[in-house]
């Protein structure tokens, strides 16, 4: 029996909870941009930090304006006037401006729009409500507040919060080393002629570094090693001692020239190998030293699925991210074409998620699913998740789909 999916998964993540976690670096905030938090973030101030006006305006006394709707004007507050000498006589308001500090005896600031000026002054035309166009001290976030949790991926709007706070500089995991190869005789490093007939090039390591780096790792690129069982095995060891988590691609299926498995199990250990899922069926999962281990397959799409699927929670948790902010939207929709599935495996089928003329959202396939066709991820947005034990889906029946991540944009 192959295990699920789901299996497979809380297998990788039970490993990631195990490993020691990574060092700490302090950082400036304007690197900070997808890195973990590796302590919680307490604030050192209020946000805001007085109480200021939201509106451009006039700030006033309740009981001056239930004296009368006109009334003179004393002079007025600019966003960064110092306030602490003003003096403001009863019966009189103040002109006042968005973000300036108001004054501890005003109870609202009065929109310019609900006002008119007059000879006498400034007359009132409504009602005054009292604490009304008063941003409050704290109302953002407070002194001394947990502001963001350890574990936290830090994405531009939380980085724009830690900006409020006035933070520079801020504590988070080092980044997570991983070592990459790809496995194959046939394979030739883009941008070289393909030199014979059954060459093709290495766009599996290409593809693994652009979501390496779109998941803040340090890449430790190990190139291409032919399919030879000792140079598989010096590479792996040598990825495992320089590395938080090993990958290769290729290698990892039935083939009699597919020596990473056996590689692995000479080495280190295997946890698993072989899931029920398509594409991606031999992936391997295991151990070397203190480095996990992934081994994807070698076709393209089973290669980005699985890192997709499997890999990038698993670098996520490895990282240090607790609540994965990459976290995956799934939802049902009918599908707007029929889905040729055979039972026995989870598929992640590609699709476009897509509004129909009567505004509905439905999902179209991208066409061929093969393994091997790159192009079935060229226009997709989403994946069509079809259930292990389901067959064939027609036109018009209701289908789980996930919307790509960041990762894919
Ligand atoms: P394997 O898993 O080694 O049996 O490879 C499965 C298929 O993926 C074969 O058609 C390989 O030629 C192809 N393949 C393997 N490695 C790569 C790679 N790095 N880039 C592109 N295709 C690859
Ligand atoms: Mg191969």
């Amino acid at each position: 029996m192959l295990l699920t999916f789901e299996q497979a998964k809380q297998k990788l993540l039970q490993a990631a909870s195990m490993t020691i976690p990574l060092a700490n670096e302090r950082i400036s905030l304007i690197d900070a941009l997808d890195r973990i938090t590796a302590e919680s973030i307490i604030s050192p101030i209020n946000v805001p930090s007085f109480d200021n006006s939201a509106m451009d305006g006039y700030a006033v006394r309740e009981f001056d304006i239930e004296k009368s709707k006109i009334l003179p004007l004393a002079g007025a507050i600019f966003a960064g006037d110092d306030i602490s000498h003003l003096n403001w006589p009863t019966g009189t308001c103040l002109r006042i401006m968005t973000g300036a500090p108001v004054p501890n005896e005003a109870d609202a600031v009065v929109m310019q729009e609900q006002t008119e000026i007059t000879n006498a002054g400034i007359h009132f035309l409504s009602d005054i409500k009292a604490g009304s166009n008063i941003r409050r001290i704290g109302e953002d976030v407070k002194k001394n507040t947990v502001v963001f949790p350890k574990g936290k991926r830090l994405t531009i709007p939380t980085l724009s919060t830690l900006a409020t706070l006035g933070l520079a500089q801020l504590t988070v995991f080092k980044k997570l080393k991983v070592a990459l190869f790809s496995t194959g005789n046939e394979l030739t490093p883009i941008g070289q002629p393909l030199s014979y007939s059954g060459a093709i090039y290495d766009s599996n390591r290409f593809t693994l570094k652009l979501l390496l780096t779109q998941l803040n790792c340090e890449i430790i690129d190990l190139g291409i090693i032919p399919d030879d069982p000792r140079q598989i095995k010096q590479a792996l060891m040598a990825a495992a001692k320089q590395a938080n988590l090993v990958l290769t691609s290729g290698g990892v299926s039935v083939g009699d020239a597919d020596y990473t498995k056996t590689a692995l199990e000479e080495l280190g250990q295997i946890n698993f190998w072989k899931i029920a899922m398509k594409p991606g069926k031999p992936f391997a999962f295991g151990q070397i030293g203190e480095a996990l281990f992934c081994g994807l397959p070698g076709n393209p799409v089973s290669t980005l699925v699985t890192f997709y699927q499997l890999v990038q929670p698993l670098i996520l948790a490895l990282s240090g991210n607790v609540e994965s902010s990459l976290s995956n939207l799934s939802f049902k929709v009918n599908t707007a074409t029929d889905l040729k599935k055979s039972p026995g495996r989870l598929d992640f089928q590609r699709g476009v998620l897509q509004t129909n003329n009567k505004g509905e959202l439905e999902v179209t396939t991208t066409g061929q699913q093969g393994s091997h066709i790159t192009q079935s991820f060229n226009h997709a947005n989403c994946f069509i998740v079809l259930d292990q034990e389901l067959g064939n889906v027609s036109k018009g029946e209701q289908v789980t789909v996930e919307l790509f991540n960041a990762l894919l944009k």
